[in-house]
């Protein structure tokens, strides 16, 4: 579902992307932990395009992003094509970003109809589903400051899979938020990952990575620095920064 090949990233002289080289299946989830500053959510941006890459190829769902090859040559794809790939991949990001003018189904609706041009009546049915299924069915008519930072995430979840995404990524969704309301969103990344959506997740819930996880990935440096099934990386992490980062996030 999605495949990076040596995706390199400057800002300038700060070369933040070394080489990526990643794969994630269908239905997988991917869990990528790293210190501060390893690249980490500059590398998310890059799979959706909001950052160019230098060098390097990402696929999702076998289109290359950002690009057309043709003749070995790669072109960049026009800012509709761009807009069309985006719409398949679903952000979920630390901050809610809900429109706090709006109530909960309304930040919802907004997308599909504006960008899908989807019947606002089935767009509306479709959003209430996907509060019943966040566990905010009785919230539609709320608006986002009258809830809690766990419930506007979930909204902010909602909102993205009513763009019904192939591949959902999450940037520390849960970094934000207050410990006792943590467990809630984690609950339905865990429902989503349950139904077989294809995830890369940014995190530093170890116990999620161990439970949820089919891959983790480290970072450090813009580089992959150990990768592997999440329960033997953990229990058994090989490179010393690895094992520095997890016994400080264990
Ligand atoms: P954190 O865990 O703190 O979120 P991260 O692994 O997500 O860190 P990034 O946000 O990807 O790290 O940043 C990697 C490096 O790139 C940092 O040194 C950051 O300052 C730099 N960087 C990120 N975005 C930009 C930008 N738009 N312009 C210049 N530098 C940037
Ligand atoms: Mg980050």
């Amino acid at each position: 579902m999605v495949r990076a090949e040596q995706v390199h990233k400057s800002f300038g002289p700060l070369e933040v992307l070394k080489g990526i080289d990643l794969e994630v299946r269908a239905g997988e989830v991917c869990c990528l932990l790293g210190p501060s500053g390893s690249g980490k959510s500059t590398f998310l941006r890059c799979i959706n395009h909001l950052e160019k890459i230098n060098a390097g190829r990402i696929w999702v769902d076998g289109d290359l992003i950002g690009y057309r090859e043709r003749g070995g040559k790669l072109h960049e794809l026009r800012d509709k094509e761009v807009a069309a790939q985006r719409r398949a991949i679903g952000m979920v990001f630390q901050r809610f970003n809900l429109f706090p003018h709006m109530t909960v189904l309304q930040n919802i609706v907004e997308a599909p109809v504006l960008l899908r041009r989807a019947k606002k009546t089935e767009a509306r049915d479709r959003a209430a589903q996907l509060l019943e299924r966040v566990g905010l069915g009785d919230k539609l008519g709320a608006y986002p400051g009258q809830l809690s930072g766990g419930q506007q995430q979930r909204v902010a979840i909602a909102r993205a899979l009513a763009m019904q995404p192939k591949l959902m990524l999450f940037d520390e969704p849960t970094s934000a938020l207050d410990p006792e309301l943590v467990g809630e969103v984690l609950d339905v990344m865990k429902d989503l990952a349950r139904d077989g959506m294809t995830m890369i997740v940014v995190t530093h819930e170890i116990g999620f990575a161990r439970e949820v996880g089919d891959s983790l990935v480290f970072m450090d440096g813009g580089v992959v620095v150990e990768q592997g099934n999440p329960r033997e990386v953990i229990a058994n992490p090989r490179h010393n920064r690895t094992k520095a980062f997890l016994a400080k996030v264990l």
